[in-house]
């Protein structure tokens, strides 16, 4: 056991997710979720040697006070002199970070830059951030952000086919999201296969609430579905994902709907809550279709067939495709929408193992392809917090 621990927050506007991990053995001694964080009845609840107890925060509902909260609970359990660094998951880096960072006065003024990129996420991060600066002193504290990983994307990848200047004056392109799962994702597989990452032509899914895929060659991300927003690409638990642009314009005209309401219908009500009409939750839509209730087949066989049409395209950003990687909660779990996925992509002769798919399920992973499969399917488990607790470490020297 390491006596450097690693505190990673992850924090929303009204929220803050925290872990406190030993580095080496990626074991989390403590995690913590503060909510409603400018509401009077603000609240963070820890769970510590699966324990769990909720402390009020109606004197400071706010960050600081949050963080503030943490400190204590960490010096009650003697954890507090073993925290060596601070890593803060940022949603968007633009195009200055391609890798994570110390967190100085720039980079604050850089991330600052970055909010209209991520309106709703930046701005929140730097609460974070300032709290923890604040509140912990002088530890080092590193950002590790979402975007970083695709920005080796080339421009015919991350360029959208409308006017240039658009780009050029508000820096309107594909910036994709996940990155920090992918790097792991991308590191843990080359791992498990035993090869080089730089040797492997990989296509990761990564599918989660939140869902999108990468195209990753010579060790780099080459293409991804997320774009400007994580709301294109695939079919996602309440995002349609990838959709006519005209919708806009057709539902204003015909539901009198608003720009507002119409970003709002995309994003929440979409996705398979929107084909289902009954959850965005992948684990209740099996069991419904499994009863026959036929939205909930069809959003299967949707987010599915669009994932499959995915891999096809991502496979030509990675010039080939060695391993189709299945990671976040769906990837690591369902081994339905897997063998669907699987099934669509027969034409590549990747052909199921359906006993392995079946074992290779909360938090295994496994080959789940039939041996001799031209391409490779396997599942990784996810652990973004890991990756940045080890960018953090490494970044503070320790
Ligand atoms: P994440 O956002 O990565 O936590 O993933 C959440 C999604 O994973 C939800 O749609 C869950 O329904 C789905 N999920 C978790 N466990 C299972 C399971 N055993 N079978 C199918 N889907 C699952």
């Amino acid at each position: 056991m390491s006596n450097k621990l690693i505190l990673v927050l992850n924090c929303g506007s009204s929220s803050m997710k925290g872990a406190v991990l030993d580095n080496d053995t990626g074991e989390v001694l403590l995690s913590c979720l503060g909510d409603k964080l400018i509401l009077p009845d603000a609240f963070i609840t820890f769970k510590i040697n699966g324990e769990k107890h909720t402390v009020d925060l109606k004197d400071k509902p706010n960050h600081t006070g949050a963080v503030e909260a943490l400190l204590h609970e960490l010096e009650a359990h003697g954890l507090r002199d073993r925290i060596a660094a601070i890593g803060h998951r940022v949603v968007s880096g633009g195009e200055l970070y391609s890798e994570s960072v110390l967190i100085d006065n720039d980079v604050i003024a850089g991330i600052e830059k970055c909010i209209t990129l991520a309106p709703l996420h930046n701005p929140a991060h730097l609460l974070g951030i300032r709290a923890a600066m604040k509140v912990f002193g002088s530890l080092p504290n590193v950002a590790v952000f979402d975007t970083a990983f695709h920005q080796t994307m080339p421009e015919h990848a991350y360029t959208y086919a409308i006017p240039r200047e658009l780009y050029r004056k508000y820096g309107l392109r594909r910036y994709g999201a996940h990155g920090t799962s992918y790097r792991f994702v991308a590191d843990e597989t080359a791992r498990f296969l035993g090869k080089d990452k730089k040797d492997l032509r990989m296509v990761i899914a990564h599918l989660g609430n939140g869902a999108s895929i990468a195209a990753v060659a010579n060790g780099q991300c080459q293409d991804t579905s997320m774009g400007l927003t994580p709301l294109e690409g695939l079919v996602m638990g309440t995002r349609s994902g990838d959709i006519d642009p005209s919708v806009f314009s057709f539902l204003a005209q015909n539901a009198n709907m608003n720009i507002t309401q119409i970003t709002d219908l995309l994003n929440k009500k979409s996705g398979l809550l929107g084909i289902s009409e009954l959850s965005n939750d992948c684990r209740t839509i099996e069991e419904e279709a499994a009863k026959g209730h036929e939205g909930a087949k069809l959003a299967l066989e949707i987010f599915a067939y669009r994932l499959a049409k995915y891999v096809a395209s991502m496979s030509v950003a990675s010039g080939g495709i060695d391993a189709l990687v299945f990671t976040g909660g769906i990837g690591e779990n369902s081994n339905l929408i897997r063998s669907k996925v699987m099934g669509y992509l027969g034409f590549l002769g990747l052909k199921e193992d359906a006993k392995a798919n079946e074992a290779a399920r909360f938090g295994n992973a496994g080959i789940i392809s039939a041996e001799g499969s031209p391409v490779c399917a396997v599942v990784i488990p996810t652990n973004e917090e890991l990756m940045i607790a080890h960018d953090t470490a490494r970044l503070s020297g320790l």
